[in-house]
């Protein structure tokens, strides 16, 4: 005759609250990225210095060339747009630096 329920069961509700934080001044724009390369994707694409419209693609605000992390090109095309876009900067179609937005 031993009735031993343990119905010891603390109830908690703790939430966690979540700060959310403001994102003021926010000027990142976050392009679609593609897994696969888009050279290799689209043989149809050519990497030339005058193509400055694809090469914009691959240089952020700043005019620094973007990380494969961004672009999603392969090691191989990111060598070649590496190329390509210092070499549109000598043909001065491409700025060195960027703008300064303030
Ligand atoms: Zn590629």
């Amino acid at each position: 005759m031993s009735d031993n329920e343990q119905s010891d069961r603390p109830e908690r509700t703790e939430r966690g609250e979540r700060s959310e934080r403001g994102g003021s001044g926010g000027g990142r724009r976050f392009y679609s990225r593609p897994r696969v390369c888009q050279f290799c994707g689209d043989k149809s694409i050519v990497l030339d210095y005058k193509n400055t419209q694809l090469l914009r693609g691959f240089v952020n605000q700043e005019g620094k060339i973007r990380p494969r992390r961004q672009t999603g090109t392969c090691a191989r095309h990111q060598r070649a747009v590496a190329a390509t876009i210092k070499q549109a900067r000598h043909m001065a179609l491409l700025p060195f630096v960027g703008e300064t937005l303030s």
